[in-house]
């Protein structure tokens, strides 16, 4: 029996979010569509099938079809990063990283990661995350002038404190990781360098932001961000020993049985990101990404750091005279999904900060180009000027239908 048989409710609510997301212009930097291909793979019988273990090395039998999944994307993912060994086993980038703590510390090891309100991810070492409550957190931050990291800072906390892990990368960085300048700190103070590109693996595979290999000894990501998978992640490094410490940690370390539906749907993204299309793709999120950050300066919105090498925008919306959190529902219902976020030094609370994020992954993803940034970049400026007034409800009715007009002529890849 189909889905809609079975259970037409959650088959109604599914079609209504494909609509949905056909119907807004997706900013969300987290977020992407991944193909019809991915989409297939996902819903697969594979997710029937209990394999804890390594190819070659499980505890259940009836292996033969999932060892040869599980290592064709082991193997592209090591040909696409240039990589020695990867790790396709973990369920998310959060279960990704616990298993890089689970490798190299013990609790109440000491962790160096970027500060949550200035771009870090939960996971290096926030005080609300087992990371930061089971190892001894240190945070790095951003210059308040410039909005951009410190290596300075990094040092002398590294110096002082002598982490054994180091984590770069993070959730709302929209400039370039400086990888080179991250190992040099991290061999000085004998530390393990987490390289994190959760956000920017797409970026990387596709040569539009420099890539962490030769530099980090260990790199974990999320598969569903710019990198256009499933839900999953992955762990890579280049030594045995850093390789096998992280595989032990995930199983049987942390997780039983891997997702075989997904690490199929892995293997699917990691094939379609070797193209010379998937190229072009990553170069013009990083390009449209420019020229919609060059619009919103010119409309005189305040962006931390000045802009963006990326495909992330970090919006400071004081000098506008709105805060982040209506300025977010606001473009919502007008078909302008974003999210708010705190910014570097913010005076608000963290659940109603002074930023909003957004990012070009999606709509690029759907075939926009600098063009309709542009028209995005006019939109998000009329509303948020329109709020700030205090009367906004006949420009967001307007720029909701113009939204629609213009997601009805790029169609979402995989619906
Ligand atoms: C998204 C993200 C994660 C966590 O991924 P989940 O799949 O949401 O658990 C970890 N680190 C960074 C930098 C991220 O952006």
């Amino acid at each position: 029996m189909s889905l809609a048989q079975v259970d037409p409710e959650i088959a109604g609510l599914i079609a209504a979010e494909e609509r949905r997301q056909a119907d807004t212009v997706k900013l969300i930097p987290s977020e992407n569509y991944v193909s019809k291909a991915v989409l297939e793979a996902t819903g697969t019988v594979l997710t029937n099938k209990y394999s804890e273990g390594y190819a070659g090395k499980r505890y259940y039998e009836g292996q033969q079809v999932i060892d040869q999944v599980e290592t064709l994307a082991v193997e592209r993912a090591k040909a696409l990063f240039g990589v020695n060994h990867a790790n396709v086993q973990p369920y998310s980038g959060s279960p990704a990283n616990l298993a890089i703590y689970l490798a190299f510390l013990k609790p109440g090891d000491t962790v160096l990661g970027m500060g949550l309100p200035f771009g870090g991810h939960l996971t290096h070492g926030w005080s609300v995350s087992a990371t930061g409550k089971w190892f001894n957190p240190v945070r790095y931050s951003v210059r308040q002038d410039t909005g951009r990291i410190d290596f300075d800072e990094v040092r002398s906390l590294a110096l002082e404190h002598r982490p054994k892990l180091i984590f770069c990368g993070g959730t709302a960085i929209p400039r370039t990781i400086d990888f080179p300048a991250f190992a040099e700190i991290a061999r000085e103070v004998g530390a393990v360098l987490a390289a994190d590109i959760a956000h920017i693996a797409g970026l990387v595979a596709g040569g539009a932001h420099p890539s962490p290999v030769g530099h980090a000894d260990v790199i974990s990501t999320t598969t569903h961000k710019t990198l256009r998978g499933p839900r999953g992640a992955m762990l890579m490094a280049d030594s045995d020993e850093h390789a096998t410490a992280l595989n032990k940690a995930v199983f049987p370390g942390l997780q039983g049985g891997p997702h075989n539906h997904t690490t199929a749907a892995i293997a699917v993204a990691l094939k379609e990101a070797s193209t010379d299309a998937f190229k072009a793709y990553a170069h013009q999120v990083v390009a449209n990404a420019k020229a919609l950050a060059d619009e919103l300066l010119a409309r005189g919105f305040d962006l931390v750091s000045g802009g963006t090498d990326n495909h992330l925008i970090l919006i400071d919306l004081t000098s506008k005279g709105v805060a982040g959190k209506p300025a977010a529902q606001a473009l919502d219902r007008a078909g302008l999904e974003t999210n708010y976020n705190s910014v570097p030094y913010d005076p608000r609370k963290p659940f109603d900060p002074s930023g909003i994020r957004i990012g070009t992954p999606s709509v690029t993803s759907r075939g926009m180009g600098e063009a309709e940034m542009r028209q995005i970049g006019a939109w998000m400026d009329e509303v948020v000027t329109a709020l700030a007034k205090g009367d906004a409800e006949d420009v967001i009715a307007r720029v909701h239908s113009e939204v629609s007009e213009l997601t009805a002529g790029f169609p979402t890849p995989g619906l």
